[in-house]
């Protein structure tokens, strides 16, 4: 297993975003829709798919520039709530991992924890409000309990991906509290969040990403391979 995680693996996390929310896309429209405008799949969607086209011209060569180019491409292409927030996120990420080559356990739950607080930061949600600090949060405090274990990277990330979908489920009979969603109160409850939703896919494809690493390098198809 390795023990730290480099660009190869942020570029793999990257590709790997944009093939589960394209495979996502009419789920989380739908969620968007019982609760939203519906166009958070498509929004996503989108900023994912511009990620990838800017990754096959311009190659990262650390994690957080990996983080900063899909905070720059997601800020610019995504529209709605969303795209700001993870634009923040990663941006927030890409500070944290600074221009280390790669991040340790401590690194990435400490990039993780810097792109929740990010959103927070931007939009002033807290756990509760059913939105995708729901995922986030629980996401974040797996992961630092992981890193004072001594676990490692792939790990740390599965055991955040985990709990971000279990933070998902939890949105279910939340009302809403911001965004859109709380315009309609009550009626908000009965549903999944959508930003929840992705969050919590986003951070599996993390975790999936952590798991093909092979030992001391990068995945196939990263820079080092
Ligand atoms: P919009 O609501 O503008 O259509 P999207 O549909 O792309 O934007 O994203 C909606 C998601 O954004 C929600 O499901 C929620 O998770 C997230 N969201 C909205 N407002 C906030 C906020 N203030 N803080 C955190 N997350 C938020
Ligand atoms: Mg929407």
């Amino acid at each position: 297993m390795a023990t730290e995680l480099d660009a190869g693996w942020a570029i793999d996390w990257l590709r790997r975003c944009a093939a589960v929310i394209a495979g996502h896309r009419t789920e989380l429209i739908e969620l968007d829709r019982a609760i939203g405008d519906g166009d958070h799949g498509e929004n996503l969607d989108r900023g994912f798919r511009a990620v990838t086209a800017k990754l096959d011209t311009d190659v990262p060569d650390t994690p957080g520039a990996a983080f900063k180019l899909a905070a720059m491409t997601l800020m610019s292409k995504v529209g709605g709530a969303a795209g700001p927030l993870y634009g923040t996120a990663f941006l927030r990420a890409a500070t944290a991992a600074g221009d280390a080559p790669a991040l340790d356990a401590p690194a990435l739950a400490a990039a993780l924890a810097a792109g929740r607080d990010g959103v927070v930061a931007r939009g002033k949600a807290e756990t509760g409000d059913k939105t995708m600090i729901d995922a986030w949060t629980p996401a974040v405090e797996a992961a630092a309990a992981a890193a004072d274990r001594g676990a490692t990277p792939a790990e740390l990330l599965g055991e955040a991906a985990t709990a971000a979908e279990a933070g998902a489920v939890a949105t279910d009979p939340m009302v809403a509290r911001k965004g859109r969603a709380s315009y309609l109160g009550e009626r908000s409850a009965g549903h999944r969040d959508p930003g929840a939703a992705s969050s919590a896919l986003i951070l599996r494809a993390a975790a999936e990403a952590a798991a093909a690493v092979e030992p001391g390098g990068s995945p196939a198809g990263g820079p080092s391979a």
